[in-house]
């Protein structure tokens, strides 16, 4: 078993979509992250939380194989985040976002995170993905996710915290306005040249794109009749990538291929229902026959 060490934003969110509301129900990066990626490895969350959290989240959390021992319970409020979706699901419009207990957050890892080879440095502050990263003591695979927030305040740290890290994850908007750049193909060259070897470009419902600086591969979006909430498809993405990728240790370009059908699997699932509702419910059989659907849509 390789256990994956990661921290991001556990938070409280409040939703608005074509096809429903939700008020301050549970979300956030390492939330969605680990909830996906549970379903292939075991997860050591980092994070913190206010005394305000539902302790039923926590529960429900540590069901799911999920140590929470790196989530703080501090004094305050927890981080939350509020935003609509028009018909266009790929473009979330921020109306709030409290960092609230994020802002004084000084991540501490518990001494059985820091050996976890497999980390994911999910959207936050990129001052605390380094703080995490630099207290890790043997990792195999780094991979960062960001998002405009933290590209518009703090644009050179993210660039230091992206040096330290094999695989920089991130939507194609994201990725245009790192790298100041329309063209995509443009975008992951710039971006490889800041450190990492590969770079993962989410297109949304129009699939994926990976670069490394000798090959590109592409897979589509699956093809949904039915969704309700976007939120956290991305980090649903990175769950099944790196969870697929811990539990076969197995980092080579071939294998990351695979991973990136996996991730498109959670991250179709994911989008069925709103914050982690589809998840709840989701089977092994479920996430195998997508998989297998995959296979089945891309042979030609
Ligand atoms: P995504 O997978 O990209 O849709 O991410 C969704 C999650 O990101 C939501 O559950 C939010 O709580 C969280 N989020 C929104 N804004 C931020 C931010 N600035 N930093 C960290 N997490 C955020």
């Amino acid at each position: 078993m390789h256990p994956i060490t990661v921290v991001g934003s556990v938070a409280l969110d409040s939703i608005e979509t074509p096809f429903g509301k939700v008020e301050s129900v549970i979300g956030g990066s390492a939330t969605h992250f680990s909830t996906s990626a549970s379903f292939f490895a075991p997860i050591n969350l980092v994070g913190v939380v206010g005394n305000d959290f539902p302790k039923e989240h926590v529960k429900f959390l540590k069901s799911r194989n999920i140590d929470t021992k790196g989530l703080e319970i501090a004094d305050g409020l927890t981080f939350s985040w509020k935003g609509y979706y028009d018909y266009d699901l790929n473009t979330a419009h921020t109306l709030e976002t409290n960092l609230n207990v994020f802002e004084t957050f000084d991540p501490k890892l518990p001494d059985s995170y820091k050996s976890a080879e497999f980390i994911f440095l999910a959207n936050i502050d990129p001052e605390l993905q380094l703080k995490v990263l630099e207290q890790t003591t043997q990792p195999k695979l780094v991979v960062m996710d960001t998002m405009n927030f933290w590209i518009e305040s703090k644009k050179q740290h993210l660039i230091r915290t992206l040096q330290e890290v094999d695989i920089a994850m991130m939507n194609d908007a994201e990725a245009r306005e790192l790298s100041e750049t329309h063209n995509l193909l443009d975008a992951a060259r710039r971006i490889l040249g800041w450190g990492p070897t590969t770079v993962i470009i989410k297109k949304g419902e129009h699939g994926v794109l990976m670069f490394t600086d000798k090959t590109h591969f592409a897979a589509p979006a699956f093809p949904l009749e039915d969704i309700k909430d976007p939120t956290g498809a991305g980090d649903s993405f990175a769950g099944g990538f790196i969870g697929y990728l811990a539990k076969t240790n197995d980092v080579t370009e071939a294998n990351m291929r695979k991973a990136v059908i996996y991730a498109s699997v959670m991250a179709s699932f994911s989008v069925e229902d709103f914050s982690l509702n589809r998840f709840k419910r989701l089977t092994q059989k479920e996430i195998d026959g997508r998989y297998a659907h995959f296979e089945e849509m891309t042979i030609f």
